[in-house]
């Protein structure tokens, strides 16, 4: 973490578990176990049909609310998509694009990330890209590569201005669910070459200013160690992110120095 030019974001990401009756319960469980004073923005990311109620219960504990998904498209006929206005118009702070579960099980490519990522900024949501490689990938010595090239693609048309909003989370999909995590070396390594490749792109200054998160089964474990990498700017977690005292524990993690 360096929060001298960027902020650490602790992000949650509930895929397609839970319910909106839980979640009041599981924010006052949150409440009481997190530090009151807090040096990260954290966000739990959760079905769009859930956010109104991350909103209402988030808002005394200062947890916003996210999407995980959105459409490409402004509005019309997409039967069954959630526009990123109809995301805005109910308090989303945060939107998931990219992830490695939306390319694997909806072929969702770089482009439409992109594309995807464009709609959110236009309505004031902010993306949090994923980008990561395969197991196979990183046996083949790709990794950064294929990041560099997801990166790219995913930043393209997206000025400075913009750039300011955006979230990169970097995720190798090997680690992702698996319980297997990235040693704190390996996802150092990449999200500083995430942000070099920003800076190639931007400049120096844009680059210093975007939040890199790494994702990938951090837990309370191993929160502290992975955020203590200087271009690691915050976490994308998902099963620890179901269980309010682990969530706490990375929140506190995410406030040492
Ligand atoms: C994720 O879903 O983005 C994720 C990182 O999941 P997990 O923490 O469970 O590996």
């Amino acid at each position: 973490m360096n929060r001298k030019y960027r902020k650490t974001v602790i992000a949650g990401n509930w895929k397609m578990n839970m319910l909106a009756s839980e979640i009041k319960p599981f924010i006052e469980e949150l409440k009481a176990n997190m530090p009151a004073k807090r040096a990260c923005d954290v966000v739990l990311c959760v079905p769009g049909v859930m956010v109104p109620a991350m909103v209402k219960s988030g808002k005394d504990a200062k947890v916003a609310a996210g999407g995980e998904d959105c459409s490409c498209f402004e509005k019309g006929a997409y039967t069954g998509e959630v526009s990123a206005a109809q995301l805005a118009d109910v308090g989303a702070k945060y939107c998931v694009v990219g992830h490695s579960e939306r390319r694997q099980y909806h072929g969702e490519d770089d482009m439409l990330v992109n594309a995807k990522a464009k709609a959110l900024l236009a309505h004031g949501v902010n993306p949090i890209i994923c980008v990561g490689e395969s197991l196979e990938q990183r046996e083949a010595d790709l990794t950064m590569e294929y990041v560099a090239y997801q990166v790219k693609t995913a930043l393209s048309g997206i000025d400075a201005t913009a750039l300011r909003h955006c979230v990169i989370a970097y995720e190798p999909i090997w680690a992702i669910g698996t319980g297997k995590t990235a040693t704190a070396e390996q996802a150092e390594e990449v999200c500083e070459g995430i942000r070099a490749v920003i800076r190639k792109i931007y400049g120096a200054r844009p680059a210093r200013a975007v939040s890199i998160l790494y994702g990938g089964s951090m837990n309370a474990k191993n929160a502290a160690e992975l955020l203590a990498q200087p271009d690691i700017d915050g976490g994308l977690i998902g099963g620890a992110s179901l269980k309010p005292a682990d969530f706490a524990t990375i929140i506190a993690a995410a406030n040492q120095e």
